[in-house]
């Protein structure tokens, strides 16, 4: 680069998708005008890496000073749609939020590197005009199918002559009489646009009844009016995905975009089918098991707008909308929601913080709404809309708990005598029954009867589970699996091995023994492999080829089963245990979800709940129907002990492979640990799985006050510690769980 002298040098910041500290400084040539969120190639050490081009940088970064003499240049910029600025701004505030380096969050809005390339192009025909001078019939077919579905439109050779159903040869032909002319044409299938008015796609629509005609038109309402949060709180059947077609409808009307979050893929087909009856036109789906040349598709579509509406997981959050208008989070008490891993956040808060940030609507939808999100609407923060009711004939399940203490099942069986007759009795009438447990495998933990030796995984503070129909012991935290043994390693006698505890492949066992006559089938997530499978699965269920339906949480979720009438919980009490903070919050939703997939059409549902428990205020909730009693019960619990959501936590975890050195780590944090009033550091104590991968983990939890500066102080904290390569140091703000 040539300068005059006293001239300064064109410098600019790029951000790099790496988890390092802040943006770097380049040089930016003379015939190149960079635009902040342009993406561009920079030099890194020896490679070449992609970034964005960050510049301003938010008030929260870290700078260097920087000597221009030693700055690189920017090599070149992508022919891409730059990232929008307000994407920008939200990966600075999940930045900053979440403690994480603005590499790491913007690695989580790149991962699609293909999506930077220009299009693939392809050539494609349409009618030039002019006739051929020796007409066929075939030909005659060729130019009339044309004529009829649009003679401006270019299609590739192979989609016309399937159209017009001759073979390839008769279009070359046609092309080299001069009949058609060649174009150049985008080479990926182009986004239907969804039907936004109700007239356009009347065949679709449901007739709302007048709660739910109320709740769309109160939601419809505030699209396009700047930032609101509202809480549609409505039981499962009551039509919350009806009521938020109409706001999405509402959305797409004012030429907005639309993301909808689902916790898991498995939903994701149902929804889009869904969708496509209502709207014409199914929307955009994102998630981990797309191809790479979908993904492509699907980040460009977003980024020149063409893909109008996304139904997605977590990290469809950080595509590069540039008309987002509304979100919703349908389900949004999920713990699926919450990245556990490298960037730790809870996808609905930062969907929340999204739609503040870019002043647009967010919706979140559930039966079982989360503590958190409740207190936001008793403090005015979020709307709330009810839909008390299920639609039409469908009632809610009659629940009832089967005391365990007084029925208990003789040993090595699970199944009380009173489900057993339950099962019976609906399996009688024709419907279809459901045993629920929600733990995978044969038994969770095995041991040999002769030296009581148990089977531990070598990595992980954690019982291998004995998966019967695999052969095999896993490990449920880092896979390790092995082949069940004839003998017992420790002392060698053979055949001595015992399980303990069920597990959903012992409540089959079990049930084909009591049942041989009915048709089952067991669902878990290692047994289906993958959203098709799981999704043929439920088919098989629907179309009742199946009498007993036995399953972990894979069955749980919004599936609808209209003739299955009774829900029969093996363990209802699996979740209480552990004295964790959203013990009972979580117990309540999942069985409140499980005992929802009951009496879903005409007929009613019953519920028989298994427990050594029946007071616990969590069968007495679901006993009565009263959710409202239980949060208020559980919202007084945590006021008192100041736990979220009127308190914080931070969690920060240190792991690395030696102990010793994460315990040296672990006192130099106590040392450095700043006072202030308003929080308190508890530990380090064990994380809960103490040895993780291999790993040692030791944890802090920090508590405090609703309005505390939390990101502030454990910045503060953790940066006057020097820590050691080998270690890291999660930090997770908002934990689900401790
Ligand atoms: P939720 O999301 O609250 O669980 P859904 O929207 O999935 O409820 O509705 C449950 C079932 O009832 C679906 O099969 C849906 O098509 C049907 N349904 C709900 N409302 C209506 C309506 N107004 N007219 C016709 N069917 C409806
Ligand atoms: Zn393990």
């Amino acid at each position: 680069m040539d300068l005059a002298p006293g001239e300064t040098p064109r410098t600019t910041r790029v951000l790099l998708p790496l988890a390092l500290p802040g943006a770097y400084d380049y040089l930016v040539p003379d015939d190149l005008d960079l635009r902040p969120g342009d993406f561009v190639r920079v030099p890194l050490g020896p490679r070449e890496v992609t970034g964005v081009v960050w510049d301003p940088l938010p008030d929260t970064a870290e700078t260097k000073p920087i000597d221009p003499a030693r700055l690189k240049a920017v090599v070149s910029r992508f022919d891409a749609p730059p990232m929008p600025d307000m994407l920008r701004q939200f990966v600075d505030w999940v930045a900053a939020y979440t403690l994480s380096a603005p590499g790491a969050v913007l690695r989580l809005a790149m991962r699609v590197p293909q999506a930077l390339e220009p299009s693939p192009r392809v050539t494609g025909y349409r009618l030039s005009g002019h006739k051929p001078a020796r007409m066929t019939p075939k030909r005659e077919r060729v130019l009339e199918m044309l004529h009829d579905t649009g003679p401006e439109l270019a299609r590739p050779a192979r989609e016309i002559a399937d159209m017009a159903g001759v073979g390839t040869g008769v279009v070359k032909g046609l092309v080299d009489a001069g009949a058609l002319e060649a174009v150049d044409m985008p080479g990926e299938a182009p986004f239907p646009e969804p039907l936004a008015a109700p007239d356009g796609s009347a065949a679709g629509a449901s007739r709302l009844n007048d709660t739910q005609a109320q709740a769309a038109a109160d939601l419809a309402q505030r699209i396009g009016q700047g930032f609101s949060a509202t809480l549609l709180d409505g039981v499962t059947g009551a039509g919350k995905t009806e009521v938020y077609f109409e706001a999405i409808a509402e959305a797409l009307r004012q030429g907005r975009q639309v993301l909808v979050l689902l916790p898991e893929i498995a939903l994701t087909p149902q929804l889009l089918k869904r969708f496509e009856t209502r709207f014409g036109a199914a929307p955009a789906p994102w998630h981990s098991d797309l191809g790479q040349k979908e993904r492509r598709r699907i980040w460009r579509g977003v980024a020149e707008g063409r893909a109008r509406v996304v139904v997605g997981a977590r990290s469809a959050l950080f595509l590069p909308f540039t008309e987002l208008g509304l979100i919703v989070v349908d389900e949004e008490h999920e713990a699926a929601f919450k990245q556990e891993e490298g960037v730790i956040y809870n996808a609905r808060d930062m969907a929340v913080a999204r739609a503040s940030l870019g002043g647009f609507p967010v919706v979140l939808a559930s039966a079982t709404p989360s503590l958190e999100t409740v207190v936001n609407v008793q403090r005015g923060r979020y709307q709330r809309l009810v839909l008390p009711e299920r639609h039409g004939a469908a009632r809610l399940p009659d629940v009832e708990a089967v005391d365990l203490r007084a029925d208990a099942p003789e040993r090595g069986r699970w199944l009380s005598h009173r489900l057993v007759m339950a099962i019976g009795d609906t399996l009688a009438a024709g419907n279809q029954a459901m045993l629920f447990l929600n733990r995978r495998g044969y038994a969770p933990l095995t041991l040999c009867r002769t030296c009581g030796h148990r089977f531990e995984c070598p990595n992980c503070d954690a019982w291998l589970v004995e998966h019967r129909f695999r052969k095999e012991l896993q490990c449920h935290h880092c896979g390790t699996r092995a082949p069940t043994p004839h003998a017992c390693p420790e002392c060698g006698t053979e055949n001595s091995l015992a399980a303990c505890g069920p597990g959903v492949e012992r409540i089959a066992e079990e049930a084909a023994e009591r049942f041989p006559e009915a048709r089952l089938a067991v669902l878990s997530s290692d047994l289906l492999h993958g959203p098709a499978a799981t999704q043929e699965a439920m088919a098989q269920i629907t179309r009742q080829e199946v009498d007993l339906v036995i399953g972990t949480q894979v069955v749980a979720k919004g599936h609808n089963f209209p003739n299955l009438t009774l829900v029969g919980v093996v363990d209802s009490d699996l979740g209480l245990t552990g004295g964790d903070l959203r013990a009972a919050e979580r117990t309540y939703q999942l069985l409140h979800q499980v005992a929802g997939r009951a009496g879903r059409g005409e007929k009613p549902g019953r519920v028989l709940l298994q427990t050594y428990m029946p007071h616990h205020k969590v069968m007495q909730a679901l006993i009565a129907g009263d959710r409202d009693r239980f949060l208020e019960q559980e919202a007084d619990e945590r006021h008192a002990a100041g736990m979220p959501p009127f308190g914080r936590l931070v969690s920060v975890i240190l792991s690395g492979p030696e102990q010793g050195q994460v315990m040296d780590v672990a006192r130099e944090l106590v040392r450095a640990a700043p006072q202030a009033e308003g929080v308190r550091v508890l530990g380090p104590a064990p994380a809960p799985i103490a040895l993780l991968r291999g790993r040692y983990r030791m944890r802090f939890l920090l508590k405090t006050v609703r309005d505390f500066p939390v990101q502030k102080y454990v910045r503060a904290w953790l940066g006057a510690v020097k820590v050691p390569n080998a270690v890291r140091l999660a930090v997770d703000v908002d934990p689900q769980s401790f």
